[in-house]
């Protein structure tokens, strides 16, 4: 049972009117979901419920279609319309005993609504900050009327759709509130502008406007960002952060604070540790009586028990652990600590909704899957009659689909060639910033081990005629991917002969052997066509070796995918601090002994680089020869007793440790099970056409 240093954790905590079962409290974020998958949306939120959070919040709801997110799929409470979707994301919640919270949004200079087609609103004229042409309009008198009615509205809707928390939401660089707040983006001249007391005086209208609205059966939450992370030209928690506190000290039933914009609220651990937030928002507590929410990939109930004791925070705020584990809450409860799955940092989940589809998650397979594919993280049926599998590879896959398989009741043989178990991820987490990756295998093998129906076996580099001879009906070839040294990627289409003029490395070959096999006196050159994490770890590590590094990329930036996990900012200022040259828009061309001829991939324009070792991060190829084999001989299996043979993870196809996870366990999950290749594997959350 619980271990009682935890149960202060499980204390409730006095909201408004309300009171919550626990300081559990999942705070808002996004999910790819939202309106457009009202189903996968409300079924993903009552999972959270059943494991536990305190309290669930949506993501941030749209109040209007002068503000809309288009194509992104977020939270939108436009109309009475809308109201069946939310009420049953508050009805799932509500069936497990937690409180609903809603996060009313309107977004401004941050949509450009696509749409709609409505003129954005602003403090000010101003142009979007999104990349479309669009200018924002600033407002008049009767415009923010308007807007006021509208939240007012939309919060009325909001308790009549049975939500208990009401939000009024200024974070982000996202909330026309902040941005009345905002210097940078406040440049009125009325009673609504200039001084401290004008840009807070729509906040407050607001807040109280909200608290007339949802009387007093609801609680009302502040979400306030009390630091930009811009110094004195943005909010600060020395300044203007503490000073907005300290006037609406105990206005607000809850504060909800953060830091701004999302890639400072939602950092990775590649960036930062669990609790970075504290510094800007311990001095809170100090300046209201209210209860003060607070995030900080907090995974640890160590760490949740000593910023509650030491004052920081009342309840523990919680994004991304609560998507990597939904049921974290009750694993504490139940004195399961060695069964939490915590969240590595990746920020593989943001990159769901910054691509409009539901988010995805490394460490849990099964969100964006509650609804469609009836999917739990914590229960998962029974094979009838078992037959035994082998897994060949404990790299993700391996282990995932292990793991699932024994928790169905499978008898599992895993076979690891080498001395360790995790194979890429175990490879990666030595590469600096990358270390909370290893949980991936930490967790899998910690399920594993307490597992009597599973054999673990390192060391064992499986043939085919091992395979044969196991004579084991079922086998699951996860023998991974190996990076290709030929340059072949999305730039080019074939190998390079010109690159064996000197030394070629691959993230491989750094991983198993370290700098010291980097040769040559120039510069090391890494080129990127990959265009996520790994050429940038890879430069870092040269760059940290002492080498000159010169990074090349035929993209604009460095990593342009990891602007979907919020990184790209902060990996391309990292390059910039170590010094490394970056050199973009640019192909390879030729080689000698001494460089490299690079040509503009858009004029074709050649130029040279000293080059003393290169390193490719381009594409991979599977390591897939036991499995070639294993089907050339496909007449052998009956005899051997084999039944089926089936490739997955980066042996299936190469892809990002959340897909190898996950292709593990589909594998498990579809294990024994006959499909219907006519069909989709999941539900859809169609529109249905009206007809005429
Ligand atoms: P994935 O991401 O798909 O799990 P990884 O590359 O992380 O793939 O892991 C693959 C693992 O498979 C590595 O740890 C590697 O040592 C192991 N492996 C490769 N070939 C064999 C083999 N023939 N027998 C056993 N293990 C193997
Ligand atoms: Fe955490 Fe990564 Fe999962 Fe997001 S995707 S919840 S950052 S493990």
């Amino acid at each position: 049972m619980r271990d009682p240093r935890y149960d202060i954790l499980f204390e409730p905590v006095r909201i408004g009117p309300l009171t919550t079962r626990n300081r559990f409290w999942q705070v808002p974020h996004c999910s790819g979901m939202g309106y457009r998958y009202p189903n996968a949306e409300a079924y993903m939120r009552g999972i959270k419920a059943e494991g536990g959070w305190g309290v669930i919040s949506t993501q941030e709801a749209e109040i209007h279609p002068s503000s809309e997110h288009s194509p992104a799929n977020e939270g939108r409470f436009w109309d009475a319309a809308d109201k069946p979707a939310m009420q049953l994301v508050t009805e799932k919640i509500h069936e497990h005993g937690s409180l609903a919270a809603i996060q009313l949004v309107h977004s401004v200079l941050h949509t450009t609504n696509r749409f709609s087609r409505m003129v954005p609103l602003a403090p000010s004229h101003v142009i979007a900050d999104v990349g479309d042409p669009v200018q924002a309009r600033g407002m008049d008198k009767s415009d923010i009327r308007e807007l006021r009615r509208w939240y007012r509205d939309a919060a009325i809707r909001s308790k009549e759709a049975g939500f208990d928390i009401v939000y009024v939401y200024a974070g982000h660089d996202m909330s026309i509130l902040q941005h009345f707040l905002s210097r940078r983006h406040n440049h009125r001249t009325d009673e609504y502008g200039g001084s401290f007391e004008n840009r807070l005086r729509l906040f407050r209208e607001v807040i109280e406007d909200t608290r007339d609205a949802i009387g007093d059966r609801c609680a009302l939450a502040v979400r306030l960002a009390v630091d930009e992370l811009l110094g004195p030209a943005g909010i600060t928690s020395e300044a203007e952060g503490r000073d907005i506190i300290t006037a609406l000290a105990d206005v607000p039933d809850v504060w909800d604070v953060n830091l701004s914009g999302w890639p400072n609220d939602s950092q990775t651990s590649r960036f930062s540790e669990e609790g970075f937030q504290e510094k800007y928002t311990a001095f809170v507590k100090s300046v209201t009586t209210k209860p003060v929410v607070g995030v900080g990939r907090y995974t640890s109930p160590d760490s949740m028990v000593r910023v509650i004791r030491k004052g920081i925070l009342d309840l523990i705020g919680a994004a991304r652990p609560s998507i990597a584990d939904p049921f974290l809450p009750k694993k504490i409860e139940e004195g399961r600590i060695d069964d939490i799955r915590e969240c590595i940092g990746c920020n593989i989940c943001t990159s769901g909704d910054n691509t409009c589809v539901p988010m995805r998650c490394t460490q849990n397979p099964t969100v964006g899957e509650e609804w469609r594919r009836g999917w739990h993280p914590e229960r998962i049926a029974p094979v009838e009659a078992p037959e035994s599998a082998l897994i060949v590879g404990g790299g993700p896959a391996g282990l995932e689909a292990a793991r699932a398989l024994a928790s169905r009741g499978v008898e599992v043989t895993l076979a690891e060639a080498g001395q360790e178990w995790g194979g890429r991820v175990s490879l990666e987490a030595r590469l600096p910033g990358l270390a909370a990756w290893g949980r991936v295998r930490d967790w899998r093998l910690g399920q594993l081990k307490t597992m009597t129906n599973a054999q673990m076996y390192l060391q064992s580099p499986l043939t085919a005629d091992d395979v044969l001879a196991y004579g084991i009906p079922h086998v699951a070839v996860a023998t991974g991917a190996k990076w290709r040294n030929d340059g072949v990627g999305r730039t080019h289409n074939h190998p390079l002969e010109f690159l064996s003029a000197g030394q070629v490395l691959t993230p491989d070959d750094i991983m198993a052997q370290g700098v010291a096999i980097l040769m040559g006196e120039g510069p090391v050159v890494v080129f990127d066509d990959d265009w996520f994490y790994m050429g940038s770890v890879m430069a870092e590590v040269a760059a940290k070796s002492g080498r000159e590094v010169i990074f090349v990329t035929p993209e604009a930036q460095v990593a342009p995918f990891s602007q979907h996990t919020l990184e790209q900012g902060r990996i391309q200022k990292r390059l910039l601090d170590l010094n490394v040259r970056i050199v973009t828009a640019q192909a390879l061309a030729g080689r000698d002994a001494t460089g490299l001829e690079l040509a503009c991939v858009y004029t074709d324009r050649v130029s040279r680089i000293e080059c003393g070792s290169l390193i490719t991060v381009t594409s991979r190829l599977p390591t897939d020869a036991l499995w070639l084999e294993l089907t050339q001989r496909e007449a052998e299996w009956a005899d051997a007793g084999i039944r089926s043979v089936t490739r997955i993870g980066d042996c299936f196809a190469p892809g990002i440790i959340a897909a190898a996870n996950y292709s593990g366990h589909v594998y498990a999950r579809e294990f024994g099970e006959v499909l219907n290749p006519g069909l989709a594997p999941f539900r859809r959350e169609d529109v249905v056409p009206v007809l005429s």
